[in-house]
C-alpha cells in the first residue's frame, strides 16, 4: 500500500454531528456540490435509506472495541454509521474523485481512515496489521460493487484474514446462492466455497428504490460469520475445490459423468467403485452433496491416485 494513498483524518471520535449522508436530499446535495457523476463501471449505487443502513450495521455486531473494514465507501453513507458504531473504521475506495468528498465528510472523525486503492490489488494482511492492531476484532461491512462481489469475497476468505463477520449488500441471487443448502438449484460451487469458510445468514432483501441511481437487479444483505476453522477437514484444500468444481461442471449430468471427465474415461469403473465405497450413489448430482460428502469424496479421490495432483 502506498502511504500517499492513505488519508488519516484528524479530529474527535464519537457520534457524528454532521448531517446524515444516506438520505435522498443530502446525497443529491453532496453530488451537486462536488459535481460528481456516477460511474456504472465501478458499480456506484449509493444507499439513501436509514433503515437499511441500520440493518447492515446492527448485523455486524460492532462496538467501540471493534474495527470495521468498508470496501467502497462512496460518499460515506455507510461509513458514517460505522464511525458511530465502531472504534476504528478503514474504508478503501477505488474512485479518486470520491476521496476529497470523504475527507470533508469525515474531517472530524479521527478513527476513520480512507485509503485510495483497488481492494483487489491491496495487501490486506499488511493493511490489517497497520490499521487494526489495537481492536478486539474486525468485520467487513460494505455495500459491494456488484461487478466484483465474488472476487472480493473470495479474496477476503482465501487470505484467511482474522475476520469476525462479513456483512455485505450484494445482488439477491448471489446472496441466495451463497446461503443455499444442498438439493436445490441455487446450491453450487459458490455455496460450498462460502460455507466452507463461513456460516451464512440472509439478513434482509432490499428493493432497488433505496439506491441512487437504482440498480437493475434486486439486492440482499447477507451476513457471513467466519468460522474459526473450515467446516470440514480436508488434507488438500486446492484439490477439494477442484473436486467441487468438477462435480458441478455440467449441472444436468450425474456425479459419475461429471467426475469421469475429471479422472479420465479409462477410470470410469474405478470411479464408480470409489463412489459406492463411500456411500455416494454415482447417479446422484453434485447439487445433492453436502460439504461433508464433498470432503469424503476429495479424500477418497486423492488417496486413490486416479487424478494427478
Ligand atoms: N458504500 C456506499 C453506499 O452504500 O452508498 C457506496 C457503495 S457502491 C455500491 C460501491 C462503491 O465501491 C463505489 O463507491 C465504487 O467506487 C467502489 N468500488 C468499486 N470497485 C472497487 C474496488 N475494486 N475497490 C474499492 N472500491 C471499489
Amino acid at each position: 500500500m502506498n502511504n500517499e494513498n492513505q488519508t488519516v483524518l484528524s479530529g474527535t471520535q464519537g457520534k457524528s454531528a454532521a448531517p446524515e449522508v444516506g438520505t435522498p436530499k443530502r446525497t443529491k446535495e453532496i453530488i451537486a456540490k462536488y459535481g460528481f457523476s456516477f460511474k456504472k463501471s465501478l458499480g456506484q449505487n449509493f444507499l439513501i435509506d436509514g433503515n437499511i443502513l441500520n440493518n447492515i450495521v446492527a448485523a455486524a455486531e460492532l462496538d467501540e472495541t471493534k474495527g470495521a473494514l468498508e470496501i467502497g465507501p462512496g460518499i460515506g453513507a455507510l461509513t458514517q454509521r460505522l464511525a458511530d458504531a465502531a472504534g476504528k473504521v478503514t474504508a478503501i475506495e477505488i474512485d479518486r474523485r470520491l476521496i476529497p468528498i470523504l475527507r470533508d465528510v469525515f474531517a472530524d472523525e479521527s478513527h476513520v481512515s480512507v485509503i485510495h486503492d483497488d481492494v483487489l490489488k491491496l495487501d490486506l494482511k499488511k493493511l490489517f496489521e497497520e490499521q487494526f492492531s489495537d481492536v478486539s476484532g474486525v468485520s467487513v461491512v460494505a455495500n459491494l460493487p456488484y461487478y466484483v462481489t465474488t472476487p472480493i469475497l473470495m479474496k477476503l476468505l482465501e487470505e484467511r484474514l482474522p475476520l469476525q463477520h462479513i456483512v455485505v449488500m450484494i445482488q439477491k441471487e448471489v446472496a441466495q446462492r451463497m446461503a443455499a443448502k444442498p438439493g436445490g438449484k441455487e446450491y453450487g460451487s459458490l455455496s460450498v466455497a462460502v460455507q466452507y469458510y463461513c456460516v451464512p445468514q440472509l439478513v434482509c432483501m432490499v428493493p432497488n428504490t433505496v439506491f441512487i441511481p437504482q440498480p437493475n437487479v434486486d439486492s440482499a444483505v447477507i451476513k457471513l460469520s467466519v468460522r474459526e476453522k473450515p467446516a470440514v477437514d480436508v488434507p488438500d484444500e486446492a484439490f477439494f475445490f477442484r473436486v467441487v468444481q468438477a462435480s458441478f461442471a455440467q449441472r444436468r449430468k450425474t456425479l459419475a459423468n461429471n467426475l469421469t471427465a475429471f479422472v479420465g474415461k479409462d477410470h470410469r469403473e474405478a470411479l464408480n467403485a470409489l463412489l459406492i465405497g463411500i456411500n455416494i450413489d454415482p447417479i446422484r448430482r453434485g447439487e445433492t452433496l453436502s460439504l461433508e460428502e464433498f470432503a469424503e469424496l476429495s479424500k477418497a479421490l486423492l488417496s486413490s491416485g486416479l487424478v494427478k495432483v
